[in-house]
């Protein structure tokens, strides 16, 4: 085990800016069930390159390189991110909304969102009541919900409705930026990050040669219960599936490594273990990441991982599954943060697993 220091020093920042790929992700608008602008991203980046790019009734972008190989490997990075949907427009031109996905609804009022309306996008702010105007009950307690408000500056129902209708969808307008030591922060990390590493990993290996084939899944619908993942993996009927998402750094001030253990940004991948996870495929990343002299941090997940990997796994007659994680701080909130490096890292760690496989090694045990 190396002290503190000694990792210090070891830890070099490789990458201080992203791949434009990756920043036209996290710019789009994807809540869930309105992925439309992460599709037309993954559609630009990954077609050109791909021998096929499917779609389905769920949304899913289904892209494959050589697809007469074997094992035929199933990546997985969903596209969707957590957002809002309007429910109520009032006789005063307020909209109310619902969250899509999980909230701290703490986070939410006093932030500029986009409306993302059938015309185009409108941008309002949440409103509340402001401090003063709290019972001391209240400021004590976590918002309600329905005490939020879109303020679209509309002064009626009509004018509000001229703009936007019930079930549009909503988002934080919030635009990626760099922070020091290769950090990267923007929303919705969870899970672009992940769609962008399953894509740059298919987009690399596009003219290798190599014995499996590959089908990169740009899933929707996993913040709502990883819906999209579930036609998706009976489409593809995959032998090896492995989901890439982000996972909860420990590396803040009140971080609880006794109930999660120690995860750092900038320290590598994140691979789990437990009986998620086909143990032939975690030895086989490990051997990968070691190989490749990639630092790598494993997590014990003691059931179904709150992942596209819970679905990969049970999918059809059941697939070899493994579970890669982007470390990120702030998961869930206008403001994720994560390492650029650790992005490279699981690339690379990705392109290594695929383009090593045997020909018919279906990883059973
Ligand atoms: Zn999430």
């Amino acid at each position: 085990m190396k002290s503190d220091t000694e990792n210090k020093k070891s830890k070099k920042v490789l990458k201080t800016t992203a791949d434009p790929f990756l920043i036209d992700l996290l710019k789009s608008s994807s809540p869930s069930g309105y992925e439309f602008e992460a599709q037309k991203v993954i559609e630009k980046y990954v077609t050109p390159v791909a021998d096929s790019m499917k779609k389905d009734a769920l949304g899913n972008r289904m892209a494959t390189i050589n697809s007469k190989g074997s094992p035929h490997v199933l990546m997985m990075g969903h596209m969707d991110e957590i957002g809002f949907i309007i429910r109520y427009i009032n006789k005063d031109g307020f909209l109310f909304f619902d969250t899509i996905g999980g909230h701290d609804v703490g986070l939410i009022s006093g932030r500029k969102v986009r409306i993302l309306t059938e015309k185009g996008m409108v941008y309002g702010i949440t409103g509340r009541r402001a401090i003063h105007l709290l019972t001391a009950e209240e400021r004590k307690q976590m918002p309600k919900l329905q005490s939020i408000w879109i303020d679209i500056g509309a002064r009626s129902k009509e004018e509000a409705m001229k703009r936007v209708s019930v079930g549009d969808a909503v988002v934080y307008d919030n635009e990626p930026f760099y922070m020091d030591n290769g950090l990267l922060c923007a929303r919705g990390i969870d899970d672009r990050g992940g769609t962008y590493v399953v894509q740059e990993v298919l987009r690399r290996l596009s003219k290798k040669k190599m014995a499996a084939s590959l089908t990169s899944v740009s899933t929707t619908q996993e913040e709502i219960g990883t819906r999209g993942a579930i036609p998706a993996a009976y489409e593809v009927h995959p032998d090896i599936g492995i989901a890439v998402d982000v996972g909860h750094a420990t590396d803040f001030p009140d971080g609880d490594s006794n109930k999660l253990g120690e995860f750092k940004l900038g320290a590598g991948p994140i691979l789990a273990r437990g009986p998620n996870i086909c143990p032939r495929v975690f030895a086989e990343l490990k051997a990968c990441a070691e190989r490749l002299k990639i630092p790598y941090q494993v997590e014990a997940e003691s059931g179904p991982t709150g992942t596209d990997a819970r679905v990969i796994q049970m999918s059809r007659e059941g697939v070899a599954t493994g579970l890669v994680s982007i470390p990120l701080r702030y998961m869930h909130t206008p403001h994720e943060l994560a390492c650029l490096d650790d992005i490279e890292w699981v690339v690379q760690l990705l392109v290594e697993f695929v383009s090593s496989l045997k020909p018919g090694d279906k990883f059973e045990w």
